[in-house]
């Protein structure tokens, strides 16, 4: 296959997140031909990865094979391979084996990645929080930790944890994890708990939300023993240690990077592709790259303008809107129609600090709620964002409200095999979630 390119008329999605799957299924829907290309068979569900990484749920729950996704759509076509360059004249993609193909259009919907914004070892040392095998490789350090401890052969300092970033993925994993480490000590697990520490160089956690949501956070995450370290960055990641700004250095064996995030790599190598900001695609009001009416460029790997405001926030809602509006795009110009502006139904901002403690601001005037209240917006935002992907949302729904009222971490961080939601599936739709790390991952179904 090397070098040879194969032409069709279907419009070539690379990336089969939130932002692919729903401008691919707007598409399918319609019977436009498709073919969705992506290194992994399976989706991944980033927002419930911190429940993955803390042993609230297997890996398996969170990812969904691709062509299960889109079995009642028969012209989208799936394909698991690693693309490694784009062609914006040709509208084509290279795949790693050399194979290149193209379309009618190219949907650019590769996402992100984490950016260590050329920390010292942090690349190296740091456990990044983006991917599924991310969220599993953690958990399996984590419960080496636990056990290593509570087996004696390592002091009760190894299970200490330094969490880079306070903004929402930070605040969510520190919160799961104080809680995880509060329910191994109340069953005796481990004599006492890690300190969490959590980094940040602003002087608040949670920065793009109200003054209410940061003292908020700040104290639930307080109240259950995390040490917020603000107003330092960290200077160099090592094995043993992490050396902050001020010129101390905390001792632990666990970094977690949530300290921020830039455009896929393939997209921040792409020539002709003007990227900006975090290396993403700056695009046109339509979603287009300018000069390329039939490129599109969406969800995380794009700058999609928000009016007077700059650019929109990399959000799932974001994604999954924009993937439908480039669609929508698509087909308007294929029906000789012009394309119009995407604009963003703002859904809210919000984060999970831990079981009974959740921040969410909605409305027009960001209107602030905590609590129940809150958990409850957060639900259904996530249970929309999920039904782009699963059919059997209520499923997700029920395992949510008992999530969020009753204490079961440590039963599940001790057992191998936390409990799964009930979703009903066959075997045949749990994919098999490959560990590898980058972006090189090519793993194949269970099928
Ligand atoms: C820990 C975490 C928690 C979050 N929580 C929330 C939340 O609570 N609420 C919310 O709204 N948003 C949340 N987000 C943000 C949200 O998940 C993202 O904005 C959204 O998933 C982006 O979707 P996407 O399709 O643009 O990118 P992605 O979901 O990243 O999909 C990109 C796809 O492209 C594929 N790909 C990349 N490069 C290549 C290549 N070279 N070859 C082949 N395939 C490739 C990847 O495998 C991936 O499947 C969270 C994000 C993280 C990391």
């Amino acid at each position: 296959m090397t070098g040879q390119r194969t032409g069709n008329r279907n419009v070539l999605v690379l990336g089969g997140g939130l932002a692919g799957v729903a401008c691919a299924r707007r598409l399918g829907d319609e019977g436009i031909g498709v073919t969705l290309v992506d290194r992994n068979d399976y989706h991944q569900f980033q927002p419930l990865l911190y429940q993955v990484a803390t042993s609230q749920l297997p890996a398996e729950d969170i990812a969904r094979p691709h062509r299960v996704i889109f079995r009642d759509h028969p012209t989208v076509e799936t394909r698991t391979a690693r693309v490694t360059e784009l062609d914006l004249a040709g509208l084509g993609l290279t795949l790693s084996d050399g194979e290149k193909i193209s379309g009618s259009h190219l949907v650019i919907a590769a996402g992100a990645q984490p950016e260590y914004f050329g920390v010292p070892g942090a690349a190296e040392h740091a456990f990044p929080l983006y991917s599924v095998a991310d969220a599993v490789r953690l958990r399996l350090h984590v419960q080496d930790l636990v056990r290593e401890v509570a087996e004696k052969r390592l002091g009760e300092d190894a299970l200490d944890i330094v969490v880079v970033g306070g903004g929402p993925t930070g605040v969510e994993i520190t919160g799961a994890l104080t809680e995880l480490m509060t329910a191994l000590v109340a069953m005796e697990r481990i004599p006492t708990s890690g300190r969490i520490f959590l980094i940040d160089r602003g002087s608040r956690l949670l920065g793009a939300f109200s003054h209410r949501s940061h003292q908020y956070a700040h104290k639930r995450l307080t109240e259950h023993g995390a040490e917020p370290r603000l107003d330092t960055g960290v200077a160099a990641v090592h094995a043993d240690r992490v050396e902050l700004g001020d010129g101390t250095a905390i001792r632990t064996r666990t970094v977690i990077w949530g300290g921020g995030e830039s455009a896929a790599p393939v997209v921040q190598a792409a020539a002709g592709l003007g990227t900006g900001r975090g290396g993403r695609v700056d695009v046109l009001p339509d979603l287009t790259v300018d000069g390329h009416p039939d490129v599109y460029a969406i969800g995380d790997a794009a700058n999609i303008p928000a009016g007077h405001h700059g650019t929109l926030p990399q959000l799932g809602s974001v994604a999954q809107q924009s993937g439908d509006r480039a669609a929508g795009n698509i087909l308007r110009r294929r029906a000789g129609q012009p394309a119009k502006p995407f604009h963003y139904k703002d859904k809210g901002i919000m984060a999970m600090i831990g079981r009974n403690a959740a921040v969410a601001e909605v409305g027009k005037h960001r209107h602030q709620v905590d609590g129940p209240l809150a958990f409850a917006a957060w639900l259904g935002v996530h249970a929309m964002l999920l039904s782009g992907v699963h059919s059997k949302v209520d499923a997700f729904m029920s395992w949510a409200w008992d999530y969020f009222e009753r204490d079961h971490a440590a039963i599940v961080e001790w057992s191998t095999k936390p409990h799964r939601i009930v979703w009903g599936d066959d075997d045949a739709d749990v994919p098999h979630i490959s560990l590898g790390r980058g972006d090189s991952t090519t793993s194949a179904g269970r099928s």
